[in-house]
């Protein structure tokens, strides 16, 4: 069985990728389990953010190590939130947000867009580095089609869900049921192609 730390604190997403991974003998060990402390996430892209949550928890363990970064991409916001979807509407001073602030203050930023240019996606990239000098890590990259509704609907999931729209099926992604959002999203294809890689 060969160890892998997850560079990540969320409970979920070590559950998922541990299960995805046991048939293959890896197993998942998440980093607070090595108390890794977190690190800044001052990359400009999901990449780079990726490869330095990869790198840090690496270093620190020795193990090979798999990290995250995803984000919104709004076309009329230039890309906006991206690296930043997490603490997009963030206050200043405590730097404390909540999922209903990034929400609200996307829905501010689109009144004004017509329903035509409301595109926007979501972004996964998960990186495998197998040492922290790794010059090659393995890259994979989810993306998932939608656009941003004109009010909040849904109850599921997290984050921008309840404002990220799938027009074939009339729904936001917080009404999906979780399979059916693992199936479409953009971390379900980016772990998808992790999986095969690393199989
Ligand atoms: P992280 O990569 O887990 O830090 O996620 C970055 C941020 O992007 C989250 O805090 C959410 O605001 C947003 N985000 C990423 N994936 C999703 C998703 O599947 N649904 C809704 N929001 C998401």
């Amino acid at each position: 069985m060969s160890r892998i730390v997850l560079a990540t604190g969320n409970q979920g997403k070590v559950k998922e990728l541990a299960q995805l991974l046991a048939e293959q003998a890896i197993e998942i060990i998440p980093q607070s389990e090595f108390n890794v402390p977190d690190v800044a996430e001052t990359g400009t892209t999901f990449v780079e953010n990726a490869i330095i949550k990869a790198r840090h928890a690496a270093k620190i363990t020795g193990l090979p190590a798999i990290a995250d970064d995803s984000g919104l991409e709004v076309d009329a916001l230039n890309g906006a939130p991206g690296v930043y979807s997490a603490r997009y509407a963030a206050d200043t001073v405590t730097g404390k947000v909540t999922d209903d602030d990034n929400t609200n203050k996307l829905l501010s930023a689109l009144a004004n867009t017509p329903d035509e240019l409301r595109t926007a996606r979501f972004h996964c990239v998960l990186v495998y580095m197998k040492h922290e000098n790794d010059p090659t890590p393995v890259i994979c990259h989810g993306v998932w089609e939608g656009s941003i509704s004109r009010e909040k609907r849904g109850e599921q999931g997290f984050g921008y869900d309840p404002i990220f729209w799938q027009a074939d099926v009339q729904q936001s992604s917080a009404e999906l049921s979780r399979d059916v959002k693992n199936s479409r999203s953009h971390r379900g294809q980016a772990l998808a192609k992790l999986v095969a890689k690393l199989s």
